[in-house]
């Protein structure tokens, strides 16, 4: 692919994370990436974005989705970065304290801990203004009551953190305010749900049962309401376009090592434009999407939050709808092959979805563009 706005700095960063990556086992083969995690921290990859006084790379979103589209274009997409250094590291070093940072930004750095992220409710789904995790005083301590699902890494990860509200006294509407809530706070529980997904990350339902936390467990400001929120969720968009657009090139370049070879008339598949077309649509998608996915991750990187939140959307849909049809055409592409177990294609059909539906889905942001950009106005 090209990387015309890539800096040198950029291009190198990018050949070292796929020299690394391929030096590991692919997803399919391994059974964890604890491995894979470690080391890329230590090699500065995963706190890449984090600030340098905490012992981060002191870059940006822009280079930290770069390292995740290159893990994923290379079989090995860690998902937790879209949510420990990106989520929870943004916003720590943004709005934390002094002491909330000493404590994590070191750590989420050199990938001793790993921090997850919880705001979608059973009966919230997509409209988080619904939310009803309620956080209330007890002297000064917190207390935390709610439910939360499809949480990512709970299990593996020291600690989550919570979305929950406060209520506006005035207006009753929601105001975010986020919690670190380590793993094995009593209250606390966790549900591993059955997903159609081998993925080593598995998703949990939890329930916070009256969860007692100390004052310092909120990060940021209780009234600061939903610039605090978006200033992770921004990131996590951008990093689930690099997610999506690192598994739809990983796709297709399975797909054309296989075009090229396997020939069933006289030339290799490759060579049928019924096949070529949809893989050139595909790395076009791709590269469109990537564009896109730079745009927001630039713009953010440049504390245009807002222009940020606006390209972040796009970039997020453009790489799902990107990923689905690359993997798609690449399963079609090899035939009976695309379901194997030996080429891990399959599997790729349900992975790819995810980048459809979360953690914003395609329709919520076709609204969002609508009524926000567009000016329609809204249905619901
Ligand atoms: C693998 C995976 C990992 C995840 N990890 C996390 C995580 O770590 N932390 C976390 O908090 N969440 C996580 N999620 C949750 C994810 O963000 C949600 O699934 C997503 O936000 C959609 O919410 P929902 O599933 O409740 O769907 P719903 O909101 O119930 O939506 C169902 C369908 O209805 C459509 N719909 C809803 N409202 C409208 C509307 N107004 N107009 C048009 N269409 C509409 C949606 O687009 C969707 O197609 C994860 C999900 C998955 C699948």
């Amino acid at each position: 692919m090209t990387t015309l706005l890539e800096s040198e700095e950029h291009k190198s960063l990018r050949a070292a994370v796929s020299a690394f990556a391929k030096t590991h086992p692919t997803a399919l083969e391994a059974e964890d990436n604890t491995r894979l995690w470690q080391e890329a921290a230590k090699l500065g990859y995963i706190g890449v974005n984090l600030p340098e006084a905490y012992g981060g790379g002191g870059a940006g979103i822009t280079e930290l989705a770069l390292v995740l589209e290159e893990l994923g274009a290379a079989g090995n997409p860690l998902l937790m970065m879209i949510v420990s250094p990106a989520i929870c590291g943004t916003v720590i070093a943004r709005f934390g304290t002094e002491e909330q940072k000493r404590e994590w930004l070191p750590r989420l750095a050199d990938g001793t801990r790993l921090m997850a992220f919880g705001i979608t409710e059973p009966d919230a789904g997509s409209n988080s203004h619904r939310i009803t995790t309620t956080a209330r005083r007890d002297g000064t301590d917190w207390i935390l009551s709610g439910r939360k699902v499809f949480v990512s890494g709970v299990d593996i990860a020291d600690a989550t953190l919570i979305v929950g509200r406060t209520d506006d006294a005035r207006t009753g509407r929601l105001k975010p305010c986020l919690f670190i809530v380590p793993r094995d706070t009593p209250g606390f529980e966790r549900r591993a749900i059955d997903m159609e997904l081998s993925a080593v990350e598995r998703q949990f339902e939890l329930v916070l049962d009256d969860v007692r936390l100390p004052a310092d467990a909120l990060v940021g400001d209780e009234d600061a309401g939903l610039l605090q929120l978006f200033a992770g969720l921004n990131p996590e968009r951008v990093m689930t376009a690099a997610f999506g657009i690192g598994m739809g090139r990983f796709a297709l370049g399975k797909a054309l090592e296989y075009a090229r070879e396997r020939t069933v008339w006289k030339t290799p598949i490759g060579a049928h434009q019924a096949i070529a077309h949809p893989l050139a649509q595909a790395h076009i998608d791709l590269e469109l999407a990537r564009l896109m996915m730079q745009k927001a991750a630039h713009l953010y990187d440049a504390g245009d939050d807002a222009g940020a939140g606006e390209a972040a959307n796009m970039a997020k849909y453009a790489a799902g709808e990107a990923c689905v049809r690359a993997v798609d055409q690449a399963v079609h592409t090899l035939g009976g092959n695309g379901l194997t177990r030996e080429y891990g294609l399959g599997r790729l059909i349900a992975a790819s979805r995810v980048a459809r539906i979360a953690p914003v889905s395609r329709e919520m942001i076709l609204n969002y563009v609508s009524h926000q950009t567009l000016g329609l106005p809204k249905s619901y």
